[in-house]
């Protein structure tokens, strides 16, 4: 049995706050909420959370390292009327220049990880990185777990986005998901109760919390047999996706049965530029910061595609990239 840090574990029963205290700065403040040790704050930009390194600030950011903190994050959302947003690693999301209202709730640091070697499943929070699980699992010679790899969010954004590569997805290995509702329960869901379809699930847009999942893998094959197939995963995605500048992955899901990126690259697009965001040279379904973007650029350069696309091919791509925060009204 394998086990790393549990919900709950981290923060010490004399670290917390009985009641709420609030710490003024100039711009900033540190709100501890009751029975937490976990500050939420004021005026945090999110460029730094989010892959393409772009993003205004958010109204109030927390990142609870345990249950009982998310849930009083949600409460202090609920008593002043704060619109909630869950943000994971950031690595499909283009959050806009001004930023986002409300409270940001980061699951980064919910972090939990238990492989079972009697059932081959492995149960994580929402917060741990997926590539790390892969290499984990590879390294106790536990397969299922190589394609995901070059997926670099976290678990909770895996389960809601249905992330996927090499013919893989979360769908086809998840045993069952923990959310938390806006009204404190948590419930356990099936991959059914999830309605799992191409890089989407029931969860999407709507107000339930990811906070843990249980994945089946195969334990018991040669750990080196493994790692070199995790290793082979990696090596082709840095060979043929650009993985040396900023970006969210592919920004347009792939229009059947043509693909996004040669769709993209028919119409002349690859290396097209606005502002810091560009085309990538390496794949056309890729969008990349190419230092200084805004998150301007990267909208304006994803309506250029969308319009050219429409112009050439009669498609309209729709994004794969979440949108949060204020653009103009998007198709
Ligand atoms: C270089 C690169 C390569 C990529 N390659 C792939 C790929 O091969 N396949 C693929 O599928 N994706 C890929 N992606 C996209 C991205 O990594 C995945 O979509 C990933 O699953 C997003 O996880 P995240 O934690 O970053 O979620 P975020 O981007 O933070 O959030 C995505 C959405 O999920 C919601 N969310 C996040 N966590 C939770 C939670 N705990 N509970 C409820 N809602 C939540 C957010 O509100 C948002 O709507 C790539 C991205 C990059 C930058």
């Amino acid at each position: 049995m394998i086990t790393s840090q549990g919900f709950g574990k981290i923060c010490e029963f004399s670290d917390l706050t009985p009641q709420l205290q609030i710490k003024n700065d100039v711009d900033n403040q540190l709100i501890y909420l009751p029975g937490t040790n976990c500050p939420l704050k004021t005026h945090i930009s999110l460029s730094a959370f989010t892959s393409y390194r772009v993003g205004g600030e958010a109204d109030y950011y927390v990142s609870p390292q345990n249950l009982g903190a998310l849930q009083a994050s949600i409460e202090y959302a609920k008593e002043n009327d704060l619109a909630i947003t869950i943000l994971g690693a950031g690595s499909n999301l283009l959050v806009s220049d001004r930023g986002i209202r409300g409270l940001v709730i980061a699951t980064r640091h919910l972090r939990y990880k238990h492989f079972e070697p009697a059932t081959g499943q492995l149960t994580v929070s929402a917060g741990e990185a997926i590539p790390t699980l892969a290499w984990d699992a590879a390294a106790l010679g536990w397969e299922g777990l190589e394609w995901a790899v070059g997926i670099p969010g976290t678990v909770g954004g895996a389960v809601v986005m249905n992330a996927g590569a090499h013919n893989s997805c979360i769908a086809d290995m998840l045993v069952r998901a923990q959310v938390l509702s806006p009204d404190g329960t948590l419930t356990t869901l099936t991959p059914e109760e999830l309605g799992y379809t191409y890089r989407s699930s029931l969860l999407q847009g709507g107000k339930r919390i990811v906070t843990q999942a249980t994945f089946q893998l195969q334990p018991g094959a040669d750990p080196m047999q493994v790692i070199d197939r995790t290793k082979e995963h990696k090596k082709h995605r840095l060979s043929t996706q650009p993985y040396s500048y900023p970006s969210c992955g592919s920004v347009f899901r792939n229009p059947q049965p043509y693909t996004a990126g040669w769709l993209i690259e028919q119409t002349g697009l690859k290396g097209y530029q606005l502002g810091g965001a560009q085309v990538a040279q390496l794949h056309a379904n890729f969008i990349v910061n190419r230092g200084g973007a805004k998150a301007s650029d990267i909208f304006s350069l994803i309506r250029h595609i969308q319009n050219e696309v429409q112009e050439h091919w009669s498609i309209w791509l729709e994004p794969e990239v979440k949108m949060l925060g204020e653009f103009p009204v998007f198709c």
